[in-house]
C-alpha cells in the first residue's frame, strides 16, 4: 500500500506553558512511501517521528493537510479501520496472558461479517507466530520470555489483522547490542516474506541504513532527505545529513574555495573546479582519506587504533570543528604512519562542500 502525504502538518501547544508558539512536531510532509518496501524513518530524538507514525495510524488528527492510503483520502478515517499494525518499543504485551492468547487478541474483537471461530483465530496467531518464529512458545507468559522473544510476539500480534501498513516505532531500543541485531534482521526478512509496506522508526542510523530500501531523514518535524541509504550517505543534501549518517562520522572543516582551489587553513588540499569563492564546511568522510608522503591535508598524528581490516588514525587539526580528525586506511598502509605530521591525500567523491550560511551542499 503506497502511502501518500500532503501538507501534512502536526502542531501541539508548547508543553512549557512560558513560550506560547505552538511546537511543529510534523511539519509540511508532502512525499510518496513506495508499496511494499521497508522505510526507515530517521532523526534525532524530538524530531516528530513518533508524531509521523501516530498520523499515519490514525491515533493522532493532523492539524492540516491529507494522507492517502493508495488512492484512499484516511485523513478523517478512524484509526480501527485503517489496517494498520503497531508495535512500539517497550513491546505493551498483556502479562497475565499467554503468547497465543496475546497474539489473538486483536482478533477477539472482530464483529458481524468478519468475527471468527475460535479455531479460526487459533489458526491465525499460529500463523503470524510461525512468520516470527516464536510458534514453540505458544504457552508461555510474557515473563517467562526474553525481550527479543517478547518483541517478536508484539510483531505476530501486529501481523495478526494482515495489515496494509506495519509501523514499528523504536522496536529495538530495548533490546541489548546482539538481539537488536538479530531482531533487525528479522525484522528485514518478515518484511520481504510478506510484503507488507512498512516503516520502521528509529534514531540510529546504523540500525536504518542496514535494513531500510529507503531512509527518510528527519530533523525538527521537517524531512531533509528521502532516498536510498547508500544514495543520501554518498549525496547529503545538506551538512545536517552528512552529519547524521555514517560511523565514524564525517569530519567537519571550516575551509574556503578560491580560484577553484579548496582551502582549508593554508594548505590548498583539492581542486573543485567550478565552484565560485566562498567560505565552506568541508565534510570529509573517514574513508576519504589517502596517505601520501606529499598528501597537501597536514594533521597531527594523535594515535592509530587498529580496527582488524582497518585502521583508524586519530589526528588533530586546528580547522577540523571536532577535537580529532578519524581517518580509516587500510591496515596494509599502517607501516607509513611514523610520528609527528601525517600527511592526506582527498578522495574527491569522499569530500562534500556545505555554503557557511546556508549549510547546503554546494558540492
Ligand atoms: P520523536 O519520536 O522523533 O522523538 P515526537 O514525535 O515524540 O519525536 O515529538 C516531536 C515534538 O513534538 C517534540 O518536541 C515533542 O515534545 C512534541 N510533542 C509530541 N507529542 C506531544 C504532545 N502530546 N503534546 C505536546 N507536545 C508534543
Ligand atoms: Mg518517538
Amino acid at each position: 500500500m503506497k502511502i501518500v502525504f500532503e501538507n501534512l502538518t502536526k502542531k501541539f501547544p508548547n508543553r512549557n506553558k512560558k513560550i506560547k508558539e505552538d511546537v511543529i512536531a510534523v511539519n509540511n510532509f508532502t512525499f510518496e512511501i513506495p508499496d511494499g518496501r521497508l522505510i526507515g524513518l530517521l532523526g534525532p530524538s524530538g524530531c516528530g517521528k513518533s508524531t509521523a507514525l501516530n498520523l499515519i495510524s490514525g491515533l493522532l488528527k493532523p492539524s492540516s493537510g491529507k494522507i492517502y492510503f493508495g488512492d484512499d483520502d484516511v485523513t478523517n478515517l478512524p484509526a480501527e479501520y485503517r489496517g494498520v499494525g503497531l508495535v512500539f518499543q517497550n513491546y505493551a504485551l498483556y502479562p497475565h496472558l499467554t503468547v497465543l492468547e496475546n497474539i489473538r487478541f486483536p482478533l477477539e474483537n472482530l464483529k458481524g461479517r468478519d468475527k471468527l471461530s475460535k479455531e479460526e483465530m487459533n489458526a491465525r496467531a499460529l500463523e503470524a507466530a510461525r512468520l516470527v518464529q516464536i510458534d514453540g512458545l505458544m504457552d508461555r507468559k510474557p515473563s517467562e520470555m526474553s525481550g527479543g522473544q517478547q518483541q517478536r510476539v508484539a510483531i505476530a500480534r501486529a501481523l495478526v489483522k494482515t495489515p496494509r501498513v506495519l509501523l514499528l516505532d523504536e522496536p529495538l531500543s530495548n533490546l541489548d547490542a546482539r538481539l537488536r541485531l538479530q531482531t533487525r534482521e528479522e525484522i528485514s526478512r518478515i518484511q520481504k516474506q510478506t510484503g507488507i509496506t512498512t516503516i520502521f522508526v528509529t534514531h540510529d542510523q546504523e540500525e536504518a541504513m542496514s535494513i531500510s530500501d529507503e531512509i527518510v531523514v528527519m530533523k525538527d518535524g521537517s524531512v531533509h532527505q528521502m532516498g536510498r541509504p547508500q544514495e543520501v550517505y554518498n549525496n547529503p543534501q545538506n551538512l545536517f545529513v552528512a552529519k547524521f549518517l555514517g560511523t565514524p562520522p564525517i569530519n567537519v572543516f571550516e575551509g574556503r574555495v578560491e580560484g577553484g582551489d579548496l582551502y582549508i587553513g593554508g594548505e590548498a588540499v583539492l581542486s573543485v573546479p567550478g565552484v565560485e569563492d566562498r567560505r565552506v564546511y568541508v565534510g570529509i568522510r573517514p574513508e576519504g582519506f589517502l596517505l601520501r608522503e606529499d598528501g597537501p591535508l597536514s594533521c597531527h598524528l594523535l594515535r592509530v587504533e587498529v580496527m582488524g581490516r582497518d585502521v583508524s588514525i586519530v589526528s588533530t587539526h586546528d580547522c577540523c570543528q571536532a577535537p580529532t580528525v578519524r581517518s580509516i586506511i587500510s591496515s596494509d598502509e599502517e607501516d607509513r604512519v611514523t610520528g609527528g605530521i601525517v600527511h592526506f591525500a582527498l578522495k574527491p567523491h569522499k569530500v562534500h562542500l556545505f555554503d557557511f550560511d546556508t549549510e547546503e551542499r554546494v558540492y
